[in-house]
């Protein structure tokens, strides 16, 4: 029965795992998850610690220092082998150590960003850990979010949802709420459930949870979803690698010092090789970088802890390299590089500006503006974070004694377009006072006007003039460089619909605009001036007018002279070549939808730099993917740009980025003072030994003291190094090429 929910209506899955509409009682919940445990994926075991011990005896290194070992056990010595044993047994415990660090602290980071869910509880919304979710939880579902149990869909508001992670299919599947019929139904055809582990990108749903954890569609496939392993980064490789090398050149230097001290020795006796390889050995001894491997993964892990205290999380070890030689930040503007607190200032209704303290419901044309900005937005009470342009929105009828939900029940919304970066609009259809349906829509005024023709006035509804369009611009302009973010307002009378697509949205009456004041992030000003010095390039990617964003830019320093704001649009006749030439010129791209992130992110990593990008919707998942390093929201990010970033802002804000940026090259430089300062010991012992064999002089070290120097005397002092605290001084200097 258990997989046949497709089969049934909402209302007897309801029943099947015992809810109803309104959601579980907290007391409900907390029972079940007791019962049946949280809802995760078991994870994979980890190897066990004696595993992790026993593979550090698998490198080339070790494998000549066992060489070495039994060499001098040959030669008599019996105590240097011991020696050398326990060496080696240290060097695999440091080696162990090292290895359940960077597994400790590459835990707490993925536990750092586990993804959350709206659920009803007592009646309430609430935002919890998607490990506390139960079978009988109503969750909601919007554009961005990943789907996190499987359940049955109860209501279905345009839901599309990815399902790669189960059937490999890459494009978007719409849902629906209808039962479908059958008994055989392809995991991919149940198109009124959704599966843990999908993504959504389009839409919003009410669904009720049918099973969580290993019960999940996605917990069947566990097993084989669970081979993320642990990579090395690419510092690590090339140290590797360049191991690997060292250990042949090492190899061959030593069949050359063999020969030459058995040609000292002047014989082919016993005692003459035997002394001879004792050279040999401690030449191969003092030239491998024992610790190498060990320290540069403990200073890497030091500094992805350091900087999850700073609210910059890294996904993966690797990031911090890349991120220390990052040379161009690409920073949306909303909340990144400004506070995200909007607040509602000027209205433009009939001709005339107005506070937004002055709308009131007397006048029609007000009410009407006001009716749109509330129904066309979504409900922010109780929510912990809601569109704060939404919010703005309703706080404007708040003030003016509305009470957002009653008034919603008044005006039950029949149909939605939500909103997305590449239309900017927002619509709703609702049936108003008079008994008429209409829909309303919020959104950007360049995209509102062109699909507008007529205009309400005092007057009635008039045609929209281009004289009246110009005059409307104008008060855009005038709005909008003043830094205030602009949004326009509009209606479209509907009769008897019940429907809305994409096709509805023009013929619009054009009611008026709203501005809202979004101040920039104080720290962002300090950052992007640290950035510069550092000789980084800080560009400002947003969906927002271009007005708003220049005068915004030129506040934070962004928009200095000699540089241009532009419009996404500009880009799009551009040839790859062309852009190229053009991306150094510009500080701001306004009106951008989010292929062109992807273009600008390209053609700057063909001028050969290294780009850090933020993002936060659905749609910025590839170009996050294309950056060097994806920056992704904590707060307002979706989980689908959390997902494809390699590392996640818990503070939203941009001083974070350049700081993690010092971090990244605070850990690059010490790495490099450790790896020189132990190369540097090395290349004194194989001098020493060299000398000491070219002269004809007894063996200087016995393999074991070159053991002792290497792994306790340099690796010491080189952690150490590798460890300093860090300095305000790499700021100073350009990226690193
Ligand atoms: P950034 O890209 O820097 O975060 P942004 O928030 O302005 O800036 P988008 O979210 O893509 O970028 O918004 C683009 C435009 O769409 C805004 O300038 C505004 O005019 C309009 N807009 C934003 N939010 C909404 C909304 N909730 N409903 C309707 N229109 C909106």
């Amino acid at each position: 029965m258990e997989s046949q929910y497709y089969a049934q209506t909402p209302q007897q899955v309801l029943h099947a795992v015992e809810s109803q509409e309104e959601g579980l009682t907290t007391q409900q919940a907390q029972e079940r998850i007791e019962k049946i445990g949280p809802n995760a994926l078991r994870e994979e075991r980890k190897k066990p610690v004696w595993q992790v011990f026993l593979e550090q005896f698998k490198d080339l290194l070790v494998v000549i220092l066992v060489v070495a070992a039994v060499i001098s056990m040959l030669s008599g010595n019996a105590e240097s082998t011991i020696v050398i044993f326990a060496v080696l047994i240290l060097n695999a415990v440091l080696g162990t150590v090292q290895h359940c660090k960077a597994e400790k602290s590459l835990e707490s980071l993925k536990a750092m960003s586990a993804p959350t869910a709206r659920v009803f509880r007592d009646g309430e919304r609430l935002i919890i850990p998607s490990d506390q979710i139960v079978p009988g939880d109503i969750v909601e579902l919007e554009a961005g979010d990943m789907v996190v149990a499987d359940g049955r869909i109860l209501h279905n508001y345009s839901l599309k949802v990815n399902e790669s992670s189960l059937t490999g299919e890459s494009e978007g599947v719409e849902k629906t709420e209808a039962v479908i019929e059958g008994d055989k139904v392809a995991l991919g055809d149940r198109k009124n459930l959704v599966f843990s582990g999908s993504l959504v990108v389009y839409g919003r749903a009410l669904v009720v949870v049918t099973s969580t954890g290993m019960n999940t569609e996605l917990g069947k496939v566990a097993a084989l979803m669970n081979q993320t392993q642990r990579r090395k980064t690419p510092l690590q490789e090339s140290l590797d690698q360049f191991s690997r090398r060292l250990a042949m050149i090492i190899l061959i230097i030593c069949v050359g010092v063999f020969a030459l001290s058995l040609y000292h020795a002047g014989g082919f006796g016993t005692q003459a090789i035997l002394d001879s390889l004792m050279f040999a050995v401690a030449l191969a001894v003092a030239a491998i970088p024992e610790a190498l491997s060990s320290i540069v993964t403990i200073v890497q892990a030091m500094g992805t802890q350091k900087m999850a205290k700073e609210n910059a999380i890294m996904k993966e070890l690797k990031a911090v390299e890349t991120l220390g030689a990052v040379s161009v930040i690409c920073s949306d503007k909303t909340g990144t590089l400004t506070q995200n607190r909007m607040t509602p200032q000027t209205a433009y209704v009939d001709g005339s500006l107005v506070d937004c303290s002055a709308l009131t419901m007397e006048e029609p044309i007000h009410r009407r503006l006001i009716q749109t900005a509330i129904l066309a937005s979504d409900e922010e009470k109780g929510t912990a974070v809601g569109d704060p342009t939404e919010v703005a929105l309703i706080m404007i009828g708040d003030g003016m004694g509305i009470e957002e939900r009653a008034y919603r029940e008044q005006y039950p919304r029949l149909c939605e377009l939500a909103f997305d970066s590449d239309r900017k609009l927002m619509s709703t259809l609702h049936v108003l006072d008079g008994g008429e349906t209409v829909m309303l829509t919020k959104g950007a005024l360049d995209v509102l006007l062109e699909h507008s023709t007529q205009l309400l006035t005092s007057e009635g509804v008039v045609e929209l003039t281009d004289q009246r369009r110009e005059q409307i611009l104008a008060v855009n302009q005038e709005l909008s460089s003043k830094g205030l973010r602009v949004l326009a307002f509009a209606y479209r009378d509907m009769p008897g619909a019940a429907r809305l697509d994409f096709t509805d949205e023009r013929e619009y009456t054009f009611i008026g605009l709203i501005s809202m004041i979004d101040p920039p992030r104080p720290e962002a000003i300090q950052a992007v001036a640290d950035a510069k010095r550092g000789g980084i390039r800080t560009v400002m990617i947003t969906g927002d007018h271009r007005v708003t964003a220049s005068a915004i830019a030129k506040e934070i320093g962004i928009l200095t002279p000699g540089t241009e704001a532009v419009e996404g649009a500009v880009i799009e006749s551009m040839s790859d070549e062309e852009l190229r030439e053009f991306v150094p010129r510009v500080s701001v791209y306004a009106r951008v939808s989010p292929e062109h992130k992807i273009r600008i992110v390209r053609a700057w990593q063909e001028r050969g730099n290294l780009v850090a990008m933020t993002g936060d919707g659905v749609n910025d998942a590839p170009a996050l993917k294309q950056a060097d390093i994806g920056v992704a929201m904590g707060i307002t990010g979706t989980e689908v740009a959390k997902d494809a970033a390699g590392m996640v802002l818990t503070d939203d804000n941009f001083a974070t980025i350049v700081q993690a940026v010092k971090n990244g090259r605070n850990v690059y430089a010490n790495i490099k003072k450790a790896i020189q300062f132990l190369l540097s010991g090395n290349t004194a012992g194989i001098l020493t030994v060299l000398y000491a064999s070219l002269a004809g002089l007894p063996v200087p070290f016995a393999a074991v003291h070159l053991l002792f120097i290497n792994l306790l005397t340099d690796s010491l002092p080189a952690i150490a190094l590798g460890l300093e605290p860090h300095s305000d001084a790499v700021m100073q200097e350009k990226p690193r090429p």
